[in-house]
């Protein structure tokens, strides 16, 4: 689909929401719709936010030209925001598992090009070492998230409202990691 002077794919997802809702992500167009909308209507959502899906997909293309200008990540870099991750992330984790009465295995930090985190069964917690990069509060954001996970294990109304419990602040920091995340994941091209 075009908007403005820009084409982009648009993916629609259909699920039980009340209401549609339409994102930018990575280059993409998503509209999230519920089950009955019809085709046109989505249409329709898509035509009248055209110039505001254009401004964002122009956002999209200034970041990744950006990271790009930027290059990749040397492996010096990478292992430089390791150690600083070494320190900082089980700090984080320590604080917010003791307010949620919740205990972890162990932390790893890796250079992925997928995920900001993720938390296994047993309760082993990792983490992107380029969450080193992001802002503070967004870093507590991953680390509430993976431990709201030792008592969900899905993302259900129960699992946000834990996080939403210890870290009011969740939706405007994961809107920023939405926005800035994948430019900074570009950055581990090189990165076997
Ligand atoms: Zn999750």
């Amino acid at each position: 689909m075009i908007f403005g002077k820009r084409e982009a794919p648009v993916t629609v997802v259909r699920s039980s929401r009340r209401s549609i809702g339409v994102e930018v992500r990575n280059g993409a167009v998503i509209v999230r719709a519920p089950f009955l909308t019809l085709p046109g209507e989505i249409d329709r959502i898509l035509a009248e936010h055209s110039r505001w899906v254009e401004k964002k997909l122009e956002l999209c293309d200034a970041r990744t030209k950006e990271a790009e200008e930027a290059g990749p990540l040397t492996r010096d870099e990478i292992r430089k925001l390791a150690d600083r991750a070494l320190k900082v992330i089980p700090e984080r984790v320590a604080h917010y598992a003791k307010l949620m009465g919740i205990e972890y295995g162990n932390i790893t930090i890796r250079a992925q090009k997928t995920r900001w985190g993720s938390c296994s069964s047993k309760g082993n917690l990792n983490f992107n070492v380029l969450l080193m990069l992001t802002p503070d509060e967004v870093i507590d954001s991953v680390v509430v998230h993976e431990l709201s996970h030792r008592k969900h294990m899905d993302h259900s109304k129960e699992f946000y409202e834990e996080i939403y419990r210890v870290f009011p602040d969740y939706d405007r920091c994961n809107k920023w990691l939405k926005a800035h995340g994948h430019s900074l994941m570009i950055r581990l091209n090189n990165v076997k």
